[in-house]
């Protein structure tokens, strides 16, 4: 365990913005974890738990205490003839993990690659990419109550996974660290090739297995989006809009190349960075930030930005897709002041 006060957390979001932590506390086992909060009551204060840090905005200083699980390992719990279970300690880095499934044979996870973040964070967040989201993956998720410092376990039905979100992100914030997550992957692989330049981006590597699957995605994120090891980026900074069937009809008929997805229901999933891209933001910069210039969705720190210019870069394309399209944009990442 390492405590810090007046700690800088630059180097742990991947916006690279600069902003300190009052506290700071790093932990390396739970044993560590139930031991800090036995000893210190958090109830009624600030306080964030970390993770990769790959879906926050620090527009601020934070003047509470950032709970940080560093905890590593990941090891097979079980193993039936179809399906084996692995549990992975949160602060694991989630590409790592995918790595490690795709080269031991195992299925479902390999559309998640090269997402960045831990593996704690991946059911916060309920991350998903190329059709294939990691709650449909999760067997359960371990956690310690910071409010009376006991281990916990939740299965998928309790956590209320949704769209890029859970009860940890919702209902429950600040109230568990996220310990572990037990995932439950398919010894013979059943492949998600629906999205579009997918199935014909493995087919130009060759046979379809998993390993193909993989670089396949890799080459795709890495020729779209930009690598948040050179350029500060959060990912997705919007969350696609879903609306309804009279709705997308009024659009259609203004826009009929509007990119849309039916979620059942009489709901469509529309692309945020299509509408962004309409809008003309794409590619362009204020000051120090900018809408990525081959992924609208995505803004980006051009180097030095504060997490206050790319707040409000972020509320000048919701502004102006409010404004042409009438629709208000809900950001996907966690805006921490
Ligand atoms: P894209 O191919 O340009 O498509 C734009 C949007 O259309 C995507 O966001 C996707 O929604 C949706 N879409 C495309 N094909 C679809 C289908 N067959 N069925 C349902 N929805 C479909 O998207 P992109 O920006 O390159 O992203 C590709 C994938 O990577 C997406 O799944 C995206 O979510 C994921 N991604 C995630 C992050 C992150 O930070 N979490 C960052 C970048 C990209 P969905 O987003 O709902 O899948």
């Amino acid at each position: 365990m390492e405590l810090k006060t007046d700690f800088s957390l630059k180097a742990f979001n991947t916006f690279k913005v600069e902003a300190a932590a009052a506290r700071y506390v790093r932990f390396d086992s739970e044993n560590e974890i139930v031991d800090f909060l036995g000893r210190n009551f958090l109830d009624g204060q600030r306080r964030l738990v970390l993770g990769g840090g790959s879906n926050l905005l620090f527009v601020d200083d934070f003047d509470g205490t950032v709970l940080h699980p560093l905890l590593k390992g990941i090891h097979v719990i079980k193993k039936e003839r179809q399906h084996v279970w692995i549990r992975a300690m949160a602060g694991e880095n989630w590409d790592d993990l995918v790595a490690f499934a795709v080269a031991s044979g195992w299925g479902g996870i390999e559309n998640l690659s090269l997402i960045p973040g831990s593996v704690g964070a991946s059911a916060v967040q309920n991350i998903g990419a190329y059709g294939v989201e990691v709650k449909d993956l999760i067997d359960r998720v371990e956690a310690i109550s910071i409010h009376n410092p006991e281990k916990v376990r939740f299965f998928p039905d309790d956590c209320r996974f949704g769209y890029r979100s859970s009860n940890f992100k919702g209902r429950w914030a600040g109230q568990f660290i996220i310990t572990a997550v037990v995932f439950k992957l398919s010894r013979k692989p059943d492949f998600a090739l629906a999205y579009p330049g997918v199935k014909s981006a493995v087919e130009k590597l060759g046979a379809m297995t998993l390993d193909n699957v993989r670089q396949a995605i890799v080459s795709i994120r890495q020729s779209k989006l930009p690598d948040p090891a050179l350029i500060g980026n959060a990912g997705s900074f919007f969350k696609n809009p879903v609306i309804d069937g009279h709705a997308l009809c009024g659009m259609l008929k203004l826009n009929p190349d509007l990119p849309h997805f039916p979620q059942g229901d009489d709901r469509y999933k529309v692309a945020a960075g299509w509408l962004i891209e309409r809008c003309g933001w794409k590619g362009r910069s204020m000051g120090r930030a900018a809408v990525h210039d081959r992924q609208a969705l995505v803004l980006v720190n051009l180097g030095g930005a504060t997490g206050l210019e790319i707040l409000e870069l972020s509320e000048q394309v919701n502004g102006a897709v409010q404004a042409m399209f009438g629709i208000e944009l809900e950001r996907e990442v966690l805006v921490v002041r």
